[in-house]
């Protein structure tokens, strides 16, 4: 069994970028982990920051609970995610909680802040979990750095609208009730992201991704990942080997 560990900054990222590939995953017996950075405390413009994150928290250990994941959250503040000390030993922290063999995490260019933050955050705690003198909590440093992944961004392209370009693909189509199930856990944001992101229907946003993403693979709906191969990171393809028949290439 594999342990697989998927972390972004707030509740419904992962739901909307890597929610089908996880359930594929969960089905096929995997240990699965799930950790927001930030509790999404302002996303809200109804409720104060405290009740916002009780809200919130509640709703992604929801989600998580549809796949059999563990959830937990970093509790740094929403837009307070920067790469520095106190942030890198919790994020590190988190890691070493979660002790994966795979760590699914955000896209180094995206659309917020926190998400690129984030990125950098987990993938230099991803190094760092494995480093016995970096002293961070009451978890057990990890034997070896995990295999890391990033997702796409959301909508797919940078801050300049150059598409970001997967490695791979996984065909998510026989997850994708799942995917929905667990965005739908997050009732807290349709209110907002109508709001703040103009998007008026946060399901219609994230299947109309996931097909365009689809169609980059030739398949009706998919995910996209990228794999972090840099020294001394792990590059044999091991997420990849457990994707079987779900996993699809290129038809850009
Ligand atoms: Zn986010």
């Amino acid at each position: 069994m594999t342990t697989i560990l998927a972390i972004h900054a707030h509740p419904d990222d992962i739901e909307t970028l890597g929610a089908g590939t996880m359930a594929l995953l969960a089905a096929k017996g995997h240990a699965l982990k799930v950790v927001t950075v930030t509790a999404g405390d302002c996303g809200s413009s109804e409720t104060d920051p405290v009740q916002t994150a009780r809200i919130r928290r509640a709703e992604a250990a929801a989600a998580a609970d549809l796949i059999g994941a563990d959830y937990r959250c970093a509790d740094i503040p929403d837009l307070s995610v920067f790469n520095d000390d106190p942030c890198r030993r919790r994020v590190t922290e988190m890691i070493r909680w979660a002790a994966p063999d795979i760590v699914l995490t955000a896209s180094p260019a995206d659309y917020h802040p926190d998400h690129e933050a984030v990125s950098v955050l987990v993938r230099d705690a991803c190094f760092a979990a494995s480093v016995p003198n970096y002293r961070t909590g009451d978890a057990a440093v990890m034997t070896g750095i995990p295999h890391l992944y990033f997702m796409d961004p959301i909508g797919g392209r940078d801050r300049e609208g150059v598409r970001v370009v997967p490695d791979f693909g996984v065909d998510v189509a026989d997850y994708f009730a799942t995917k929905q199930a667990m965005l739908a856990a997050h009732k807290s944001q349709d209110s907002w992201v109508s709001k703040q992101h103009d998007i008026s229907d946060h399901q219609a946003s994230m299947e109309a991704w996931t097909r365009r993403r689809g169609r980059d693979f030739g398949v009706p709906l998919a995910e996209g990942f990228r794999q972090y191969r840099h020294h001394p990171y792990p590059r044999t393809p091991l997420l990849q080997e457990l994707l079987g028949e779900s996993l699809v290439t290129l038809n850009l």
